[in-house]
């Protein structure tokens, strides 16, 4: 785990270096205040960090205020180093955002514990997190999620000037399997389609769960006329999907219908994009299923 540093004194700084180091932390340094909230504000930055109090134009306490008011980072656990040890002093940390301090000269093992405190708090979030954007049963990002990271990733391509291309999945008549096989088979189809496509797909493209029976898939740099192909590779891909049934592999020959759309003139936002590619997904299902539509071609 990173842990970012912010400390002036040279000394200190090789002391919580080579201690951090020797527990099997990576230490991303600061000397100085500005420098820690630079750090602590990249998206992948440090989730815990030491801040010393006392330091040169921006002090501990002042990054603990900043970061406590950023709003677009996950939780930081923010450790104040002091050597300012009064009741009042340590109420003033606190206040300031830290959520717990040392008191300098510290001791190695208090240090240990303490970082280990944090260390929980992060992990625990991460795992919050992770369950607030994930669909249990396929693993894949559910609706929210994937409409966020989508948003992102359309301004993102829209500023580079490149193409991004969507596509909408619907399973053809996924009511009949679950009708005739059950909906512990149903369940299992889905999650055999998400492993397939996910094998399939480029470590770049991402996939969610949309609803019921319905999949969603963003595929960054890609032109409508590749993002057709890959769709029927996907296509083609989910035909070889086995099932287990209790004891027994099943073979239930799912297929499904996918539209296809790419950002352009009328496809600018996850508003229009999703529109397009629907639009195309029911042309497919109009066509007799189990086929690709591009939103071009009709
Ligand atoms: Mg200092």
């Amino acid at each position: 785990m990173k842990v970012l540093v912010a400390e002036d004194s040279r000394y200190y700084q090789k002391v919580l270096q080579d201690t951090l180091n020797s527990w099997g932390y990576t230490v991303v340094m600061a000397n100085n205040g500005i420098e820690a909230l630079e750090k602590l504000s990249e998206e992948d930055g440090p989730k815990l960090a030491i801040i010393d109090w006392v330091m040169p134009h921006v002090d501990g306490l002042e990054v603990c205020q900043k970061i406590r008011e950023m709003v677009n980072r996950g939780y930081i656990y923010l450790i104040l180093l002091t050597v300012n040890a009064s009741k009042e002093d340590v109420v003033r940390g606190l206040e300031a955002g830290a959520d717990d301090y040392i008191i300098k000269p510290f001791n190695e093992m208090e240090l240990k514990f303490r970082l280990k405190t944090g260390e929980r708090i992060i992990n625990l979030e991460d795992q919050i997190m992770q369950l607030a954007l994930t669909d249990p049963l396929t693993g894949l990002l559910n609706r929210r999620a994937f409409i966020d990271r989508l948003e992102s990733e359309i301004n993102r391509y829209q500023r580079l000037e490149e193409s991004l291309s969507l596509i909408m999945v619907d399973l053809d008549d996924f009511k009949k399997v679950n009708d005739n096989y059950g909906h512990l088979v149903g369940d299992e189809v889905l999650k055999g389609v998400a492993k397939c496509f996910s094998s399939i797909l480029r470590k770049y493209d991402f996939i969610g769960r949309y609803g019921g029976e319905e999949f969603v898939i963003c595929l960054p740099g890609v032109k409508i006329k590749q993002a057709g192909e890959i769709a029927e590779r996907l296509r083609i891909g989910m035909k070889e999907l086995i099932v287990n049934k209790e004891t027994e592999p099943l073979k239930l020959n799912v297929t499904a219908s996918f539209g296809v759309s790419t950002l352009g003139e009328d496809a600018f936002n996850v508003h229009t994009l999703t529109k397009k590619a629907d639009e195309a997904l029911y042309v497919a299902k109009t066509r007799g299923k189990d086929q690709v539509v591009l939103s071009e071609n009709y």
